[in-house]
This record gives C-alpha cells, sequence and structure tokens, in this order.
C-alpha cells in the first residue's frame, strides 16, 4: 500500500511507528554499543559481560527493528502492527525486569514507558490495554518468584530469598500495577485530546481548500449564468412581441408558447443555480435543535420517494439551541438525509446524533451503514455537480458546505467503503443562560 494512497489518520499512525521503529533501535544500539564498550574496557567476552541477557535483549530488538520495517513497508494493517509491536516490547521488557534482578529491579519504570507511547500511538484503548497486559505479566513474574518457581538469572535461590522484602511483595505489586494505569489513563487523556485538535485542524483545512475551490467555481459560474440571463430576456421578449405582431395561426403560436415555455424554464434553471452560487442571507432565529431535527425526521419518515426498508434511529440531546435561519437547517438534514437514504440498497439503517461537544459547540452526526466511498470519491464530493448517481445534480453537499461555512460551522465526512459513511456538522451553539 502506497503511503499516498492513505488518509491523514492512516499517515499520522505510519509515521508515529516509524518513529518507534527508529527509536527502539536507537535504544537497542545504545543498548549494545555500551556492552560492547563495557566488553573491550575490562577485557571481557561477549558471554562472560555481567549485562549479557540484556545484550541478548537488545541484540534481539535490533533484529526486531528490521523486521518491523521490513513489514511496515507492506501492511495495511497498522494498528495491528502497533499492537503487536508494542506488546512485544512489553514482552522485553518483563523479560528485562526478569534478568536484572526480577522483583528488586531497578528496571520496572519501563513498563511505564511502554505505556506512555503506547497511548502515544494507540491512544486511549491501546495504552489500557497494554497497562493491563505490563500487569499481568510483572503480577504472573512476582508470583513465580515469590514462589521460587523461578529465580532472576544469575541470582541463586538463597540470595533472592534473603534480599529480597517479601512483605513488601503485595505493596509494591499493587503500585506497580496502580503506576501502569494512573499512565495509561493520563497519557491517554492527552493522546485524546491531541487527536480530538488534530482532527480539527484536518477537517479545517479540508474545508478552507474545498471553500477556496468553490468561490472561484461560483465566481465565474455566476458570471456565465448573468450572461445567459440577458440575452434570455430578450428572446423571451421579441417572441412576446413578434406574437402580437404577426397574423395568429394555430402552428406559429404553438411553436412560441414552447420557445416561451423552454425560455421560462432555462431562466428558472438560471437563478436556482445562481442561489446556489450566490445563496442570499437568511433570516436568523434562535431555534430549539431536537425539536427541529425531530421535525425534518418526521417529514423525511413519511416522504413517499424513499426506501422503506431503511429504518431511521435518533439520540438527541434536549435543550440545544442554536442560531440559525430554520429553512437553512432543514435543507442540511435534508440534503444528507437523502445522500443517507440513497447510499443504502436494500436494508439498512441512519442514526442521527446530536450532542453538545463542550459548552460553545454541537455536533450533529448522520450515520449510515451503506456503501460507503472510496478515498478518491470522498475528495471530490463537495465539487458543485460532482455526483455518481445517474439522476443526481452534485448540488446537495456543495450547497450544505455553502450554508454551514456561511454560520462558521465545520462539516466533517468519515466514510468506509462498503460499510458506510458519517457526516458530522459542528456548529457554534447558544449558552443556556443567554437563552
Ligand atoms: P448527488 O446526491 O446529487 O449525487 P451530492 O452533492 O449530494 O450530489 O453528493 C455528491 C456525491 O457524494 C454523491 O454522488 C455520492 O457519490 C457521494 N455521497 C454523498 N453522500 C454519501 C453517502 N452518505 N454515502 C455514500 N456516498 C455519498
Ligand atoms: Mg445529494
Amino acid at each position: 500500500m502506497k503511503v499516498e494512497s492513505r488518509n491523514k489518520p492512516e499517515k499520522a499512525l505510519f509515521r508515529k511507528l516509524q518513529w518507534l521503529i527508529f527509536f527502539r533501535a536507537l535504544f537497542a544500539a545504545v543498548l549494545l554499543g555500551s556492552g560492547v564498550f563495557v566488553g573491550i574496557h575490562e577485557h571481557l567476552t561477549f558471554a562472560d559481560q555481567p549485562l549479557v541477557a540484556v545484550n541478548g535483549i537488545a541484540l534481539l530488538l535490533v533484529c526486531l527493528s528490521v523486521l518491523y520495517s521490513v513489514i511496515l513497508a507492506r501492511t495495511s494493517h497498522l494498528s495491528i502492527l502497533g499492537y503487536l509491536q508494542i506488546s512485544i516490547d512489553s514482552l522485553l521488557v518483563t523479560g528485562i525486569v526478569f534478568v536484572t534482578g526480577g522483583f528488586s529491579s531497578i528496571f520496572s519504570f519501563l513498563y511505564l514507558v511502554v505505556i506512555i507511547y503506547a497511548s502515544m500511538v494507540l491512544f486511549r484503548k491501546g495504552g489500557m490495554f497494554i497497562a493491563f497486559f505490563c500487569s499481568i505479566q510483572y503480577g504472573v513474574l512476582v508470583s513465580l518468584e515469590y514462589q521460587g518457581v523461578i529465580y532472576p538469572i544469575g541470582l541463586a535461590s538463597d540470595f533472592v530469598l534473603k534480599n529480597n522484602n517479601w512483605e513488601y511483595v503485595p505493596y509494591k505489586l499493587l503500585m506497580t500495577i496502580a503506576a501502569c494505569f494512573c499512565v495509561a489513563f493520563l497519557s491517554g487523556l492527552l493522546a485524546e485530546q491531541e487527536r480530538r485538535a488534530k482532527q480539527d485542524l484536518w477537517a479545517m483545512e479540508a474545508q478552507v481548500k474545498r471553500v477556496e475551490k468553490l468561490a472561484a467555481i461560483g465566481e465565474m459560474a455566476s458570471g456565465l449564468a448573468h450572461e445567459i440571463k440577458n440575452p434570455l430576456a430578450s428572446l423571451s421578449g421579441s417572441i412576446q412581441f413578434l406574437r402580437e405582431e404577426i397574423p395568429y395561426d394555430p402552428d406559429r403560436d404553438r411553436l412560441m408558447d414552447i420557445i416561451l415555455r423552454e425560455a421560462d424554464r432555462l431562466s428558472a434553471l438560471v437563478n436556482d443555480f445562481l442561489m446556489f452560487a450566490k445563496p442570499q442571507p437568511g433570516q436568523i432565529k434562535l431555534v430549539e435543535l431536537d425539536v427541529a431535527i425531530d421535525e425534518v425526521i418526521k417529514v423525511f419518515t413519511a416522504d413517499n420517494r424513499r426506501n422503506r426498508r431503511i429504518a431511521v434511529s435518533r439520540h438527541l440531546d434536549e435543550g440545544v439551541f442554536i442560531e440559525i435561519d430554520p429553512e437553512h437547517l432543514r435543507q442540511v438534514l435534508w440534503n444528507l438525509l437523502l445522500n443517507a437514504d440513497e447510499a443504502i440498497e436494500g436494508e439498512g439503517g441512519i442514526d442521527i446524533k446530536m450532542y453538545p461537544l463542550d459548552k460553545d459547540y454541537v455536533c450533529i452526526s448522520i450515520a449510515d451503514d451503506g456503501c460507503g466511498m472510496t478515498e478518491e470519491t470522498l475528495s471530490l464530493i463537495f465539487d458543485p455537480f460532482f455526483t455518481v448517481k445517474a439522476k443526481g445534480t452534485g448540488l446537495g453537499l456543495s450547497i450544505v458546505q455553502r450554508i454551514i461555512t456561511s454560520y462558521n460551522g465545520l462539516i466533517d465526512v468519515r466514510s468506509e467503503l462498503g460499510k458506510g459513511t458519517t457526516f458530522t456538522v459542528k456548529l457554534r451553539r447558544i449558552p443556556k443562560s443567554s437563552v
């Protein structure tokens, strides 16, 4: 899979995994280098060095890094690769802890390092998973040592028993596990915040690009539309004048009717188009969002043209207000619902959610389990006249986009081919105190 064909979150994960592999290899190289240095300095062979097992793990890490790089270049399952690498890291940390004294090893802090970067790469879920996995490993290691089943390499069993304060076992075990989960929770929180900020930034970047493109196209098209309107008006005027001047003939009159009717149709189309290219500012009102959305859904579900085998579900929070022209809101919801409906062939579901994001913003999402889109389609859907439908106009989403940006809102879309699409609209809400 080429990097160019990935979407932004995947590209970001790819880069993070590249960095992870790089730093892991660097860490292993430094570890190995220091081993070699000590060996030369103390005139010891590789096998005689005190931390020979640690050197072995470092060597294994170097080999694994090469293997990971090869897999990373070829796989499209980045998330699985991330989980695999970090789980193996945690096993290696257990190995390091074991060979450096087990329960009394000073290296148990390495678990926390692994959990922190697990959260950075795999977010909260990944961080929590690795914290859980590390806790189990450490728990098993210490329990086995405690019961005398295993001894840290290089230390005699007597030594272990004498030198460890076993009464601290439950205490240290609990503390380490609690530390693992605390670190996972905190780093997960930060990672989620960063992810959300990045997603907003990506959506905004994409929107700015779309708006720029749309503005240029709209400007050109509205000029053209004006140029069409003027000759059309002279055409209709001239025909009407002719009709009054020449003697009545039923055949000619029918032809003139056709000319007038078609000229009218063309003029209406141009007017519609002008409305899209240069929309009029709306009449802004205070709207209670759940009520307004409910109304649109009601009309939509009662519409005869829609597919009756699609279940429409809703999850709307109450008491959220926004300032918008109700007609604009209706148009946005209608266009998105219609697209969702058209994306589902046969049975399926549309889910509409509305929830406050924070005290300033509210999100409306419309998700369908329809056909989804390819990356290429996804990059074109906001272009006016882009459509894949036989009877589509390709104006639906361009209008939605125009309206949303005119209220300083954001629209974002996520889609997976064959699985479905979710459009999310983010709008400024009116704080409760000012309603
Ligand atoms: P139209 O509906 O007339 O084609 P739109 O601007 O509404 O025009 O949509 C443009 C294109 O975006 C559609 O032709 C379709 O390919 C894609 N699209 C929009 N919404 C969805 C959806 N929910 N699922 C899949 N594809 C969609
Ligand atoms: Mg449409």
